[in-house]
């Protein structure tokens, strides 16, 4: 698999080989930048795709032998959208997992509260979601990942184990962070992009097309298309054979620490 280790072999050998080669001959210095630059593509590939594995395992899927499927929403609570969604996942009676951020539980509580009182999962998803969050060191991410379980335990008296990164993003000090923590680390394999796509009914026919056993579904409780177009996708997708369970349940994992 493609991942730092095998990354930092192979440049390690091109290097080697670059090396060897300037003993018969110069080697030009645009080969050494050339190689430089070469070895940030995967680097950042493997950063921005959080089912490249390339950094640290994230689960991305649940088994595919089974028609199940597990709905998350990243970036609440949020007092406009969350509520909604609570009724319509109600009317239907399933369950979601909410990827939460703390700044948010530490405003509204009892939203949180009421995401879990309903019978939904409550991840981490960091206290900060910082614009430079990927940026931070080891230990200033760890923090924030505590930060985050310190107001859920205060909200509603549990550790959440299950971490999404914000943005899907990984790298080595969020490997750290993430190992220290304890935390299990958890992606996606649909993509909604319902954080860009304003229309709902595009937003779930995109979806709908992309349904498959195991789909981790990646939505937002701050998104008004999701918000829109939940009822219809969920009656589609029981629709389509598919039973739509909580997360943990799917992968078979504690939901709290
Ligand atoms: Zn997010």
């Amino acid at each position: 698999m493609w991942n730092l280790r095998t990354c930092n072999i192979v440049f390690g050998i091109l290097l080697g080989v670059l090396i060897a080669l300037n003993f018969h001959g110069q080697v030009p210095i645009a080969a050494y930048i050339g190689l430089a630059i070469a070895y940030t593509l995967p680097l950042a590939w493997g950063s921005y795709r959080v089912d490249s594995q390339f950094y640290i395992p994230v689960i991305c899927a649940g088994p595919s032998d089974r028609p199940q499927i597990a709905l998350t929403f990243d970036d609440g609570p949020d007092y406009s959208y969350t509520p909604q969604i609570l009724d319509i996942l109600d009317r239907h009676q399933v369950s979601a997992a909410f990827f939460c951020i703390g700044y948010r539980i530490s405003e509204s509580p009892e939203l949180a509260m009421d995401v879990h009182r309903r019978g939904h999962l409550i991840g981490n998803h960091s206290f900060s979601h910082h614009l430079w969050f990927d940026l931070f060191s080891s230990r200033r991410m760890l923090g924030d990942l505590q930060q985050m379980d310190q107001v859920l335990a205060k909200a509603i008296g549990v550790k959440p184990r299950l971490f999404r990164p914000p943005y899907g993003v990984t790298n080595p000090n969020l490997k750290r962070a993430i190992i220290k923590g304890g935390y299990t680390p958890i992606g996606w394999n649909i993509r909604s992009l319902d954080t860009v796509i304003g229309d709902a009914d595009v937003l779930r026919k995109k979806v709908e097309a992309k349904l498959k056993p195991g789909a981790i579904l990646l939505l937002h409780d701050t998104s008004p298309s999701t918000t829109g177009m939940l009822d219809t996708l969920i009656t589609h997708i029981k629709a389509s054979g598919y039973q739509i369970v909580r997360l943990d349940k799917m992968l078979n994992l504690p939901p709290y620490a």
